[in-house]
């Protein structure tokens, strides 16, 4: 069934300034949807072919990847489909960067929470209310960011995992979805290491909740 469907897509970040610095070159060669390892010194295409439902080139703004990746996802829950975005890579990979964007671009969160209310605010038929949750596991330990980090249970209904008693926000426009989102960032566990100042070996769960009536139409 398509709302079942898992994707899995590349980003292939720019070299960062220390790298350049160091004389590093990327070392992969992809198209749309193959990426394989590349030596430079032998010029040859080395190992086996990768293949993902979407590969984005080192150019490509966080923009386009929402548009591909993400933003079928968001138009699927506001029709009652749950959805995952899954941010994974190894360290300085480019998840927080991904995710959280710069001064000068929105990251995929920013992108989420401006389109969410955007399809909420274009229809008439239907009022939503809108809560967010957010969750942080570290070191397999799971707390409510929301709730001054407490323990938050996770429980088992029909098969299904979900965080008991989980505080929840509710928001009524994408400012206030997108602060709630950046409480996270301040509030994770930061575990640095040897590769990236920034990183940290955490994990954040920004969950958002779609409720929705529909409107009464016999005005009167
Ligand atoms: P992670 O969160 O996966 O550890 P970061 O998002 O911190 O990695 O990215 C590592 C470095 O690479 C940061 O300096 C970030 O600004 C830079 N970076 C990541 N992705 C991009 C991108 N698409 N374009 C430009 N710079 C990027
Ligand atoms: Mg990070």
């Amino acid at each position: 069934m398509e709302g079942d469907k898992v994707q899995v897509s590349i980003r292939v970040r720019p070299l960062i300034q220390r790298e350049k610095d160091a004389g590093d070159t990327i070392n992969w060669k992809y198209d749309k949807n193959l990426i394989q390892a590349y030596n430079p010194e032998t010029k040859c295409l080395t190992g086996q072919p990768y293949t993902f439902d979407g590969i984005f080139h080192d150019k490509v703004d966080t923009a386009e990847v929402y548009h591909q990746v993400v933003s079928p996802i968001v138009e699927k829950s506001l029709q009652g489909y749950n959805g995952t975005v899954l941010c994974y890579g190894q360290t300085s990979s480019g998840k927080t960067h991904t995710l959280y964007g710069t001064e000068k671009e929105d990251g995929i969160i920013s992108l989420t929470a401006k389109h969410l209310f955007q399809l909420i605010n274009g229809d008439e038929t239907r009022t939503y209310y809108i809560r967010v949750g957010l969750l942080e596991v570290y070191n397999e330990k799971v707390s409510d960011l929301l709730n001054n980090g407490s323990h938050v249970e996770i429980k088992d209904k029909n098969g299904v995992a979900f965080p008991h008693d989980l505080k929840e926000l509710e928001v009524f426009n994408s400012q206030e979805m997108l602060s709630a989102a950046k409480t996270v960032q301040a509030k994770r566990k930061i575990g640095e290491t040897q590769m990236n100042k920034e990183s940290s070996r955490s994990h954040t769960i920004v969950r958002i909740l779609i409720e929705s009536v529909p409107n009464d139409n016999e005005e009167e």
